[in-house]
């Protein structure tokens, strides 16, 4: 060993620290960078769960006294679906130990005619709320699932301290009228997704959350409050929302792993879900929308031209060029879709694009694109039910977990975004089939909610 090489032990010592910064130098360059790029692709909020799923490993998720007051509350685990629908009776729920359904009000703002009687479709939605107390079902009930509807149906705007008022004043009727009926309120819905939240902005958001959550406060009884995102930037919309915390009793997570993107191929993601919605809220945690497609594969080029074909075209670009030819063909939804314009468009050739393009054109084939899976679950009602019991499991091994609602009830017989009935991307995510018998499903989940106790 020449003299040169040797070194002290405090050069060793200061050589080691050099090495150890260079290295979390290119691993914060390499985050950043990878986190950028990612977010190009839209896919930030996967990254940010994951972010928090690191930290959340270095912390606990154990119960708190607020998730003990919590099941207290709701009677302990919350065991539900979304959209009961016409076979949510009360044995086919009961046998699947079913205690809670998860339903929109059919109106939340305005709930009074002139006269001080209730409007129509509140009446409705009160009479459904009855009928489920009747039933013996726990109702988990969604206020304003719909910003945008909020906005342009009814005229309430967070963004003015007049709007603001108006908006108070609509929740604590709401809370009012409702309370005696239902065990768990939800405000607004994956607020996160600009779909549902435009034209607000998370901030306006969650400010409407906020204050909404506010005004239940005080008059709520035993009901809980809480607000539920998404993994695109529930985290974000939570981060928004601290000021209001304690007004808040749960925080929901609406996950479709392997179905509307092609990155979360693992279950484990799931872990890492909660994990960083618990490190971000530090409340309860409630799964408010949970599911697999039962259906739904790739097509072909040669069975995408016979679609185009069923339409009167010999290609995609014909098609674009005779754009409304192909939109006066398409089922009713989902002309009025483009008429309400939830599809922004200035120009024949945008809308044309537009819906050659993402999700649309996934509903104008009527397929699943290749890449949109978890892996070792098919797109099968076998492949749903195995997805659905062992995601069960993950949930269970985490105490703040109090309870999960099922994305959904019943197979719908048409996609509700396009109207075809044999699209598969919102058709096939039910416990029974369109006829109202079990699939895999509704054994899966009998079995695993059997098994999920406090
Ligand atoms: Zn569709």
């Amino acid at each position: 060993m020449t003299k040169a090489k040797k070194l002290s032990a405090k050069q060793k010592a200061f050589r080691a620290v050099l090495i150890f910064l260079s290295c979390l130098f290119f691993l914060f360059a390499f985050c950043c960078t990878g986190k950028r790029i990612a977010r190009l692709y839209g896919v930030g909020g996967v990254l940010d769960f994951a972010d928090s799923a690191v930290v959340g490993l270095f912390g606990d998720c154990k119960a708190t006294d607020e998730v003990t007051a919590l099941k207290q509350k709701t009677g302990g685990i919350l065991k539900g679906v979304c959209h009961p629908a016409q076979y949510g009776t009360k044995e086919i729920l009961e046998t699947a130990h079913i205690e809670w359904v998860r339903i929109d009000a059919y109106q939340s703002f305005d709930i009074y005619e002139e006269d001080g009687s209730y409007s129509p479709l509140f009446a409705y939605t009160l009479s459904t709320l009855q009928y489920h107390q009747s039933q013996g079902s726990k109702v988990l009930l969604v206020f304003s699932a719909n910003m945008r509807e909020a906005y342009y149906q009814y005229g309430y705007d967070i963004r003015t301290e007049e709007g603001t008022k108006a908006i108070q004043k609509a929740a604590k009727d709401f809370i009012l009228e409702v309370r005696d009926y239902v065990g768990a309120v939800q405000v607004a819905n994956e607020c996160d997704v600009a779909r549902f939240s435009a034209p607000f902005t998370i901030e306006e958001c969650a400010k409407f959350i906020g204050v909404v959550m506010e005004t239940f406060y005080e008059y709520k009884k035993d009901v809980v409050i809480g607000y539920n995102g998404t993994p695109i930037n529930l985290i974000g919309l939570t981060e928004c929302l601290q000021p209001w915390m304690r007004y808040c009793d749960w925080v929901g997570i609406d996950a479709y792993l392997g179905c509307f993107e092609p990155l979360s191929k693992s279950l484990s993601l799931v872990d890492g879900i909660v994990r960083g919605v618990w490190n971000a809220a530090h409340k309860p945690v409630i799964i408010t929308e949970y599911g697999y497609m039962s259906s739904g594969e790739p097509k072909t080029k040669a069975e995408k031209e016979a679609v185009l074909k069923e339409y009167g075209f010999h290609s995609v670009q014909d098609a674009k060029n005779n754009i409304w030819k192909l939109i006066e063909q398409l089922p009713i939804t989902f002309q009025e879709r483009i008429a309400s314009g939830v599809i922004a468009y200035s120009s024949d050739k945008e809308l044309a694009d537009t819906l050659f393009s993402g999700e649309h054109e996934k509903h104008l084939f009527r397929e699943l694109e290749s890449g949109y899976y978890v892996t070792g679950y098919e797109h099968t009602p076998e492949g749903q039910a195995d997805f659905l019991r062992d995601s069960i499991e993950i949930f269970k091994k985490y105490d703040v977990v109090c309870g999960a609602f099922i994305y959904s009830m019943v197979d719908a017989a048409s996609c509700y975004y396009c109207g075809f009935d044999d699209c598969p991307l919102e058709t096939g995510w039910g416990l029974l089939n369109a006829d109202g018998t079990p699939k895999p499903s509704y054994y899966a989940i009998q079995k695993a909610f059997a098994d999920w106790n406090d």
